[in-house]
């Protein structure tokens, strides 16, 4: 948890939100540059402001002369807040500042003092603006020349395409009101409609576009196919390592149009960030379905995608679904109930760990084939898994083993590719929370690797490369 407050004891953790000020009265004390750029801000917004200072600079002047604004060329009186739904206090001087600030919070009135933390009861982000979007961003009031780089930043991504689609969106949730009664279909249309690439595109070429257009091609319609036609549905999505950036475009996709969302423990955090406020999440276990009595079933599967009249469910899977993800149970389960499903790829924790460890797979004249195993119960007889001897084989003829869930047990997996003759010179490479926060990569050698292990403070989840590609 972050910590709330800072060593001022001002809060941290900023509420956000975006006030319409249109015909209310709000108070700037001061005229000059910092009040003059407030000023405009809130005109822009419709607010009707009364300034107050002895002197101002001539743009302010001339808003006042030109009507736009009330300006009493005096100090200020505590009487002055008295009407003003929010104080904006930029003098230049912390007396007279303080003294606003204090006036204001005596009535109830949120204030902000330019420059001063204790004195501010909101602060005012960076913004840019692309029509009816605005982008707003703060730091607590703690670092705004960053407030505005991000700001540029996130400006520059949004190109100008955005402003058109953001209007076409408003006129759509307009038309959806008539157009669907049941407002989870309404939700999920628009939802549809504002991830909706082709329109966005379509406007940045500058072709014509309606909102009824956008939202006929958004309508989920019954003789639609896989995810998007009617009823239940289920998609086993691979989330993948854990970087959000690593999700693919349709697992995101999924995420955004789903009813239900299911995951683990192995599903990071970040990544649910894309399921939208209105589907239910479900925690299904720690590891998964097996793990303990009272969990869900595979068989819960088809219970979620059956309620009501049919919902999509998205079962999402660390990594690729289909790599020791122990799909082929719940697809067993949703084939016997005949529920119709999809398997969307992710990408697997073997390829995000070579990344990271920057070792291709495969490599040619060193490696022609790459092996994704598992070692839990390494050195049991369990016929789920190769045998040392088999792993042994294979790295002998120069191939590529990536182990998974093999930390727990590597002091047997070291001891048993020895024993089956595999030099202890052999390089492994080890990756830790390959593309979380906490990834740690390591090179050693068969000989090594529990050290290094240890030393390099990996824990799981965390995969084994084994070969030379690991050299
Ligand atoms: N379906 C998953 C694997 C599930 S098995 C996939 O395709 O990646 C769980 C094992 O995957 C863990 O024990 C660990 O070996 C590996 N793993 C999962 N996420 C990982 C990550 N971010 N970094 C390293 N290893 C990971």
């Amino acid at each position: 948890m972050a910590e709330q407050t800072t060593q001022d004891g001002t809060a941290s953790v900023m509420y956000p939100m975006m006030l319409d000020l249109a015909g209310r009265r709000v108070l700037v004390v001061g005229a000059g540059e910092v009040a003059r750029r407030r000023i405009e801000g809130l005109i822009d917004a419709g607010a009707v402001v009364t300034a107050v200072a002895p002197s101002a600079v001539d743009a302010m002047r001339d808003l006042a002369a030109a009507g736009r604004i009330t300006w009493h060329a005096r100090p200020f009186d505590v009487d002055d807040v008295s009407g003003a739904v929010i104080v904006l206090t930029a003098t230049g001087d912390p007396a007279v500042d303080g003294a606003v600030a204090s006036a204001s919070r005596a009535a109830d009135i949120l204030v902000n003092a330019a420059d001063d933390d204790a004195n501010s009861d909101f602060h005012l982000p960076a913004v840019a603006r692309r029509g009816l979007i605005t982008i707003a961003v703060g730091t607590a009031g703690a670092a705004p020349a960053l407030s505005a780089r991000l700001r540029d930043r996130i400006g520059a991504w949004l190109g100008p395409e955005w402003e058109r689609f953001a209007t076409l969106l408003g006129e759509a949730r307009v038309l959806a009101r008539e157009r669907f009664g049941d407002p989870a279909e309404r939700m999920r249309a628009l939802r549809a409609a504002a991830g909706d690439n082709e329109a966005l595109a379509a406007i940045a070429r500058g072709e014509r576009v309606a909102a009824s257009d956008i939202l006929d091609a958004c309508e989920p319609r019954s003789g639609g196919e896989g995810f998007e036609r009617d009823g239940a549905f289920v998609s086993l999505v691979g989330a993948g390592p854990g970087a959000p950036d690593l999700l693919t475009l349709r697992a995101y996709d999924r995420l955004r149009m789903a009813d239900v969302v299911l995951y683990d423990d192995l599903v990071d955090r970040r990544v649910l960030g894309a399921v939208p406020p209105e589907a239910e999440l479900v925690y299904a276990g720690k590891r998964g379905w097996r793990s303990g009595p009272g969990r869900p079933g595979p068989e819960a599967l088809v219970r979620f995608a059956r309620e009501g009249n049919g919902r999509r469910v998205v079962r999402l899977k660390g990594g690729d679904p289909g790599v020791f993800g122990r799909s082929a149970e719940e697809i067993t389960a949703l084939e016997d109930a005949g529920v119709p499903y999809e398997i969307v790829p992710g990408v697997t924790a073997a390829f995000a760990a070579a990344a990271s460890a920057g070792i291709p797979l495969t490599e040619r004249g060193v490696a022609s084939s790459v092996t994704l195993a598992t070692a839990v119960s390494m050195g049991a007889e369990d016929p789920d898994e190769p045998s040392a001897a088999e792993l042994a084989s294979l790295v002998r003829a120069g191939r590529t083993v990536a182990v998974y869930m093999g930390l727990r047990t590597l002091p047997r997996l070291v001891a048993a590719l020895s024993l089956s003759g595999v030099p202890h010179t052999l390089p492994v490479a080890v990756v830790g929370a390959a593309s979380q926060p906490g990834e740690r990569c390591s090179r050693a050698t068969l000989g090594t690797i529990e050290r290094e292990v240890v030393a390099a403070g990996i824990t799981s989840p965390a995969i084994l490369i084994l070969g030379l590609v690991a050299r």
